[in-house]
């Protein structure tokens, strides 16, 4: 989840901390997002004062220990030359999980719609997919990928049920490729505002990693207000159920460990 260290995030990491409480979660991740170098504003979506970041991290996991675990989390919005300054952060703040996202495709944000204007809705799914694979061979600074198909949220292109077939060969190579790096998928309930109704990614794509030897995934709400802290975790289990896994993965020190489900 995020907190106003994200330009985005509307509570504050104590709010966080008291509504995860109240909702009867025992532990949370703050990953704020750190989206370096962006193209039109360079620092919109950055943590600007990291130190900062981390001591107020610190001092929520201190004040809530008794109740609540928090975890010292990071959002990486990866471009392919920023990859080397998101190592350096790993290596020189305390992290205990890190997700490793992607925004854009070519400096382009699907948010606004112009990525669309060139791309018919094929391509606008099979570019994004070739560029998390692109970026995720070229870095291990990370626990888990966010959103998978995140572009569904932002796509004007009229929903069917099977989009998340769009492109399948890519996910396919994408997901035995986080395999293979011992790394996870974030199953984000955010995409349940959509009017898919599905989260990022499709509970057949969670599926078919769990197939392919897959063993981590963690639970986002993707919250950035309180009013969306431990959005749908029910359903996130039952998904996850369904998917074949018994465990949902917790990180320490950007290490899992398994609770079981
Ligand atoms: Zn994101």
């Amino acid at each position: 989840m995020h907190s106003t260290y994200s330009p985005d995030g509307r509570m504050t990491m104590e709010e966080a901390c008291h509504q995860a409480i109240k909702v009867g979660l025992t532990e949370i991740a703050i990953t704020d997002h750190m989206d370096i170098d962006l193209p039109d504003n360079e620092e919109a979506f950055q943590i600007k004062d990291l130190n900062g970041y981390f001591k107020d991290l610190a001092q929520v996991k201190n004040k809530f220990q008794d109740i609540l675990k928090v975890k010292a989390g990071i959002e990486f919005g990866l471009q392919d030359w920023t990859l080397e300054q998101a190592t350096a952060i790993t290596k020189d703040y305390p992290l205990d999980f890190v997700i490793a996202s992607i925004h854009l495709v070519n400096g382009e944000d699907p948010y606004y719609g112009h990525y669309f204007n060139s791309r018919d809705k094929i391509k606008s799914y099979t570019d994004y997919y070739d560029t998390i694979y692109q970026l995720l061979n070229d870095f291990d600074d990370f626990n888990v990928l966010g959103h998978l198909d995140y572009l569904r949220r932002y796509s004007p292109y009229e929903y069917k049920p099977s989009d998340h077939k769009i492109g399948e060969e890519i996910i396919e190579s994408i997901l035995k490729l986080l395999v293979e790096k011992g790394k996870g998928i974030e199953l984000n309930t955010a995409g349940l505002k959509h009017f898919s109704k599905q989260p990022h990614p499709h509970p057949d794509i969670i599926k078919w990693f769990r197939e392919l030897g897959g063993e981590i995934v963690a639970i986002g709400s993707d919250s950035h207000k309180t009013e969306f802290v431990g959005y749908e975790i029910d359903r996130a289990l039952e998904w996850l159920k369904y998917a074949g896994f018994e465990y949902v993965a917790s990180f320490t020190e950007m290490k899992p460990t398994f609770v079981k489900i």
